[in-house]
């Protein structure tokens, strides 16, 4: 049986789509008899080895743990945790961009001459609504002034806040034509729709869909949007301009990260081809930003605990080189082959 996103192939995933990163990690069996042994290691020491010179890639280096089998704890148990702790608050961290994130999922703003441009929409109204809009008002920016939000794939932590937007403020949602064809067949299909966890809110109307190397232009300010097949097939990183004390750098938001859609060796390869194309990619553009749309990925937490402490002519921590942006993608691409690996040979 084919299933929508191929979220669900073991019981523990009745959670449905929330079951996303954490509950990932735990997917592959760990006594399974990896079909590729030497190739898994290899592939992990590959990774590591990545890591162990830029320490903003911690994060990162634990997908492989869906190679290894780690236990990992419950989506549900962190989402509870995080939820009781302090949420993050919103924060400036170029002259464009800021945060509105909390512990689980991420939201980010980019200013523009003309408006706002939100780049995922997080978990259900009620986030869109406190961190969102709310950190939008802390920050002193007007979320009426939201004309676009970018959902960089079809899955319930990044759409559910976009209903809320769209509707509120009458913002465009922009996703990608094949993560809209996903979300339609989802809404069309009741039983489906049951499983996706009750968390989150429902899928926006389909609206505004784009192909790789389309562009939004809003004011003095272009994004462009690539598609990275992997997490999903129609998962959307941004890439943009971001202004540090006026000097501009490249930045991406990569939209899809974790391998929660099963073990499939074909979709595995997939990731691992968009991570090496985009190697060369975000070379040629000399991206020096990395974003990502869950603060264990990008150290979003400890880079604004930077940033805070930050002098007056001192680094701004989101600006990590090309280097460490290179190294990212080989760990997301090696840590991909790694659980490809470690799949039992049919
Ligand atoms: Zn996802």
């Amino acid at each position: 049986m084919r299933i929508p996103f191929g979220h669900r192939f073991t019981p523990r995933l009745s959670l449905g789509l929330a079951a996303t990163v954490l509950a990932a990690i735990a997917m592959v069996p760990a006594q399974a008899t990896p079909s590729n042994p030497e190739g898994m290691k290899a592939h992990i020491a590959a990774a590591e080895k990545v890591a162990a010179s830029h320490p903003d890639l911690k994060g990162p280096l634990n997908l492989c743990k869906t190679a290894t089998g780690a236990p990992a704890s419950s989506f549900m148990a962190n989402y509870k945790k995080w939820s009781a702790e302090t949420p993050l608050p919103p924060m400036q961290v170029f002259d464009n961009l800021y945060f509105l994130g909390a512990k689980w999922t991420t939201a980010w703003a980019i200013k523009t001459s003309d408006g706002i441009i939100v780049v995922d929409a997080m978990d259900n109204a009620s986030e869109a609504e406190h961190y969102i809009e709310g950190g939008l008002r802390k920050l002193g920016l007007d979320p009426a002034q939201i004309k676009y939000v970018v959902v960089s794939h079809a899955h319930g932590d990044h759409y559910g806040g976009a209903d809320y937007l769209q509707k509120k403020f009458h913002a465009r949602v922009v996703m990608s034509t094949i993560d809209w064809d996903a979300l339609d067949k989802l809404r069309n299909d009741p039983d489906a729709l049951k499983k996706v966890n009750p968390l989150f809110g429902p899928p926006p109307a389909r609206d505004m869909a784009v192909n790789d190397g389309d562009t939004i232009k809003l004011g003095d300010t272009t994004v462009t949007e690539h598609l990275i097949p992997g997490h999903t097939l129609g998962t959307l990183a941004t890439t943009f301009t971001a202004f540090d004390h006026g000097k501009p750098h490249h930045a991406v938001a990569w939209g899809g990260t974790a391998y929660n859609f099963g073990p499939l060796p074909d979709r595995l390869q997939i990731y691992a081809d968009t991570t090496k194309k985009f190697t060369d990619v975000f070379g040629k553009d000399n991206i020096d930003v990395v974003l990502s749309n869950h603060v264990s990925f990008d150290a979003a937490v400890a880079k604004m605990a930077k940033l805070k402490e930050r002098k007056a002519g001192g680094p701004n921590p989101f600006v990590v080189g090309n280097d460490e942006v290179k190294g990212f993608l080989t760990i997301l691409g090696e840590c991909a082959l790694a659980t490809k690996d470690s799949l039992p040979a049919k």
